[in-house]
């Protein structure tokens, strides 16, 4: 494999494809060390491609852990206005958001768990702000994964750490496509068929939708006006960008206070620095009554307590079991991936792209047409080949969406 040749491509593709960059378009870019080798390709090549400033935003996985380790106890309460300020500015003048990620999936596992969950908190309730300029596509953003040492190892235990970086990497470009002859092709071809499964979903139009495999037997209702949605999203301008590379997925809200039955996890998910490992649910008129964890349980139960709408669903999302990540085999124990290996759900916010009037209606009207609101936005993975997914119409004719985890529509 060639380094080098590869990461032209996958700048290429991130740049073509993920942000659809514009001449005159400026770039919010979030990188940490392990980063910079391929955003410093994608500066090249976006400058080449009309844009006009990149301003990067560093983070680095020692100090965050110093951080929670040995700053004062005062620190974790308070998020400096002024950043969000910042944020916002950006996106008002033409920036949009790449974040090159090097997930690092139990850097906090030492770390105190009330601190995580107040920090989780506090950022949370300041970036709202500027969510909604992702959640509601008033900018392009995209998100792209790359190897750390700690991932690499995570992901391949039993290989030494530059081996395990190396098979990352090549594992990376093959799920992404880098690895095919023309990856912004082959992006095209992929971004119509994830289209035609979003069409011919829309037109079933969906009352609900049944969810039946091992440790799962769950009801879920769709909000009248949903929409599924799957591949590239459109900006305000109408320019079609992809926010998450790899994606695998169609997805939709739920109803917010329409879901019964019980709900297993299918995968680990890492999220806040930690692993949970084992999650079962049950909900009741929506949201969780019941809920369990064989690892990592009280940051699940942070989770859920993090507002109201975090123990409800904002995301039901189908993957077949067949994609192109799940054919690797591997658990990447990264969201990005292994949501993408897997139909899953999300605790908290919805998406107001998955309804026809998301974007017009206020919050009273949100819920009532019974769309989630909360500051924080889980997935976690219930897919796998046992896993099947019926879909009922309102006058009660039965679709087999899913058999065995595979399509069947
Ligand atoms: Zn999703
Ligand atoms: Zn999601």
């Amino acid at each position: 494999m060639d380094l080098q040749q590869n990461l032209r491509k996958y700048a290429e593709l991130i740049l073509k494809v993920g942000l659809n960059i514009q001449p005159g378009d400026n770039i919010l870019l979030r990188l940490d060390v392990h980063g910079l080798p391929l955003a410093r390709e994608i500066a090249r090549q976006a400058y080449q491609l009309g844009a006009h400033q990149i301003h990067p935003v560093f983070s680095d996985d020692q100090m965050t852990l110093a951080r929670f380790q040995l700053a004062p106890d005062a620190a974790f309460d308070e998020y400096p206005a002024f950043l969000t300020d910042f944020t916002e500015g950006a996106y008002l003048n033409n920036y949009h958001l790449l974040s090159l990620f090097a997930p690092n999936p139990e850097l906090l596992k030492e770390a105190d768990p009330t601190r995580i969950s107040r920090w989780q908190k506090v950022t949370a309730i300041a970036g709202e702000r500027v969510m909604k300029y992702v959640m509601e596509n008033r900018v392009k953003w995209s998100m792209a994964a790359l190897p750390s040492p700690a991932w690499a190892k995570a992901v391949f235990p039993d290989l030494p750490e530059e081996e395990a970086i190396d098979k990352l990497w090549a594992s990376i470009f093959q799920v992404t496509r880098v690895d095919q002859p023309d990856p912004v092709a082959a992006w095209a071809e992929h971004d119509r068929q994830l289209r035609a499964h979003e069409e011919l979903l829309n037109q079933y139009a969906f009352e609900k939708l049944l969810f039946q495999g091992p440790g799962t037997e769950l009801e879920v209702y769709l909000p009248q006006g949903h929409r599924w949605m799957g591949g590239s999203s459109i900006s305000p301008k109408g320019e079609r960008f992809m926010p998450n590379i790899p994606t695998e997925e169609v997805f939709t809200m739920p109803h917010a206070y329409r879901v019964n039955g019980t709900l297993s996890a299918t995968m680990p998910l890492s999220t806040r620095g930690r692993l949970i490992e084992g999650m079962r649910f049950t909900f009741k008129d929506g949201a969780v009554t019941d809920f369990s964890a064989t690892a990592g349980q009280e940051i699940l139960k942070d989770i859920l307590d993090t507002d109201e709408g975090a123990r409800r669903l904002g995301e039901v999302a189908l993957v077949a079991h067949n994609s192109p990540i799940s054919r690797t085999g591997l658990l990447f124990k990264n969201t990005l991936f292994d949501e993408n290996a897997s139909c899953h759900f999300a605790l908290g916010s919805a998406y107001a792209e998955n309804h026809v009037r998301g974007k017009e209606m206020d919050a009273e009207q949100k819920k009532q047409a019974g769309m989630n609101h909360s500051i924080t936005h889980v997935d976690f993975m219930v897919g796998g080949p046992q896993l099947n997914v019926t879909g009922v119409k309102a006058d009660g004719t039965r679709i087999k969406v899913l058999v065995n985890g595979k399509w069947a529509i």
